[in-house]
């Protein structure tokens, strides 16, 4: 075991905070009266429930055929086209090129930011060419 290090070029927008909607619920379903439930205990109390918004997939990191990529603390997340490495001791995997013709580039972030706008996710502000360092452990 050890640590591995990831290092992504994403382009397209910062999207912390947005993949989830947070609803407030029952801390248990009994409808308690009192200070606690007299069937479960737990405190009667409303708490935070965070649902991924549509589409996205928490264990694969996607929305659709969209990379999530996150910090590795999980504080920042990014979403668009991106290319990553890994270990960057390593030579043989210390650089990858993300193939984009120039032709294509305005093809793809029209695309990009299409799919962004169904979604809910376009930030024409944060948009960019954003560097991502990753740390798995
Ligand atoms: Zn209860």
């Amino acid at each position: 075991m050890g640590a591995s290090y990831y290092a992504y070029a994403v382009i397209g927008v910062e999207v912390t905070g947005k993949l989830h909607t947070t609803t407030k619920q029952p801390s248990c379903a009994h409808q308690p009266s009192g200070a606690f439930c007299s069937t479960c205990g737990k405190p009667n109390k409303t708490i935070d429930v965070e649902t991924p918004i549509a589409g996205y997939d928490e264990d694969r990191a996607t929305i659709g055929d969209l990379r999530i990529i996150h910090t590795t603390d999980r504080a920042k997340s990014f979403i668009g086209i991106a290319v990553g490495t890994r270990d960057l001791n390593y030579a043989d995997d210390s650089h990858k090129r993300l193939a984009l013709a120039p032709s294509e580039i305005a093809t793809r972030v029209d695309d990009l930011r299409r799919q962004l706008i169904e979604i809910g996710l376009w930030d024409e502000a944060s948009f960019g060419l954003w560097a991502v360092g990753y740390c798995s452990y």
